[in-house]
């Protein structure tokens, strides 16, 4: 188990990103423009920047921009990516991170060439890496761990590329799903924790494609074969498909907040449906914390799954009640707290004729700043809402998390500096209830691999 200084020192110095990555390896198609449609799907992953990189075999170019997927990539910006390779990436980050240079995926060049990667994750052991490179006397343009990651893999012992990979790759601790692009080939790579989710699909029969979610592969017209394995690496090339390595795995990995929130809720994730798990932790929700109301109301999109589940197991209406605007994007994605706060009201409006004098539960999937439901609450006591009880689909989040959730010092998770009692109050709610974790995880069901339930108990994966 990790130790707190551990953890404060390398979440307080770096960026931590949970992202989008995706690619395609596919002769006869526009890689770009499916990378393209594929980042769209996977846009709720990361809001700050998107960037693709494509190969023809003979160039490799990119194009990368800060903001949403659609406000980086026009058409013409599509064409200047032509061939059949592309590798793509959507970028959440945090305060102080939100510049260009900090944007994937990352291209440097090599003995071996043009290489670029997309990475999704966190590098629990940065600062140290980071060091031991600059100590070589070699220079880092960006705070970020892709560009460690590549100068990681280019300066590893190995007489190819591949063995680079794997000598490179290995020294890493933490969270790394990542692809790869040469001039001619893909190469994928999962951490032996599989602590972020990546999927390989086909497509068309002859091409490849690889996502952290499986809608984003069905949305582009291809189709799902199976999950990258924890430690796997994986070349694609005219070829075909090759697993050239595999690290020892290790359980206890996957990330149990891929279920409460950062996946699609069509997403399957290790054989399970998120939205059916979401569903799931509103009804043993209902179990573990009934409550008497008129209705039951969810915040939308996140808690929607859950607010149904409550319903359907306590018998109590579902009604909307907080119209999202589809236009404003992801406020937890907001870099600093003011906009976060002006964020939640531009994005919800209450349905005061269904909401005046009445009792509700309200439903969202966690409480982690408790900015989101503390202004949520008073927007439904401003339309008149008589009682409120809120449930949460998951426990209280208490933990720091160096594996890629965005928090980063204890004092700002409201689990841990308050008591239920006290979040109550600071909130405004009239009773409160969370999701055991014994309740979550069976919501979620048996994983393959273990889960990573750090942020909930403290009990991380890396040792
Ligand atoms: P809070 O406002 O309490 O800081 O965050 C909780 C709200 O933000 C919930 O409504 C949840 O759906 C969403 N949320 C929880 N964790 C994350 C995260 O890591 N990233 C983003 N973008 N949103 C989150
Ligand atoms: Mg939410």
């Amino acid at each position: 188990m990790l130790d707190d200084s551990y953890l404060a020192t390398d979440c307080d110095n770096k960026p931590q990103e949970s992202c989008g990555v995706f690619g395609i390896f596919a002769p006869q198609e526009d890689a770009a423009r499916l990378t393209f449609y594929g980042l769209l799907a996977l846009q709720h992953r990361g809001q700050e920047s998107a960037g693709i990189v494509s190969s023809d075999f003979k160039q490799v170019n990119s194009v990368k921009g800060m903001g949403l997927v659609n406000q980086v990539f026009t058409e013409t910006k599509i064409k200047q990516l032509a061939g059949a390779l592309a590798i793509g990436h959507t970028r959440y980050s945090t305060a102080g991170s939100s510049v260009i240079e900090n944007a994937q995926p990352t291209l440097l060049d090599s003995s071996y060439g043009p290489l670029a990667v997309s990475h999704n994750g966190n590098l629990a052991n940065y600062t140290e890496l980071r060091q031991e490179l600059l100590k070589k006397g070699h220079c880092l343009n960006s705070q970020i761990d892709s560009e460690l990651i590549v100068r990681l893999v280019i300066e590893a012992h190995g007489r190819n590329l591949k063995q680079k990979l794997v000598n490179g790759l290995s020294q890493i601790k933490g969270a790394y799903s990542l692809i790869f692009l040469t001039k001619n080939k893909l190469y994928v790579v999962r951490d032996r924790w599989g602590i972020r989710p990546l999927i390989l699909g086909q497509i068309n029969g002859r091409g490849w494609v690889i996502a952290s979610e499986s809608t984003a592969i069905e949305s582009v017209g291809g189709h799902v074969i199976r999950e990258v394995k924890p430690g796997e690496f994986i070349e694609i090339s005219y070829k075909g498909i090759e697993t050239f390595h595999q690290l020892k795995s290790k359980s206890g990995g996957f990330c149990i907040f891929e279920y409460v929130y950062f996946s699609k809720p069509e997403s399957i994730v290790n054989n399970k449906l998120v939205y059916s798990a979401r569903l799931k932790s509103g009804q043993l929700l209902a179990r573990e914390h009934p409550a008497q109301a008129d209705y039951v109301i969810s915040v939308p999109d996140s808690g929607t799954a859950a607010a149904l589940g409550y319903a359907q197991e306590s018998g109590i209406i579902f009604q909307e009640g907080l119209i999202k605007s589809r236009y404003v994007g992801r406020t937890f994605i907001q870099p600093t707290q003011r906009i976060r706060d002006l964020g939640v009201r531009l994005k919800f409006s209450p349905l005061q004729r269904f909401l005046k004098n009445k009792s509700i539960v309200l439903v969202d999937d966690s409480v982690v700043r408790g900015t989101t439901i503390t202004q949520i609450i008073h927007l439904l006591r401003e339309a008149g809402v008589k009682n409120i009880h809120l449930r949460i689909a998951s426990p209280p989040f208490k933990n720091l998390c160096f594996l890629g959730i965005d928090v980063h010092r204890y004092d700002e998770l409201i689990a841990q500096t308050h008591t239920g009692q006290e979040i109550m109050q600071k909130i405004g709610a009239d009773s409160l209830g969370y999701l055991s974790l014994t309740g979550l995880k069976q919501a979620v069901g048996r994983v393959k691999h273990g889960l990573c339930t750090g942020c909930f108990n403290k009990k991380y994966p890396i040792v």
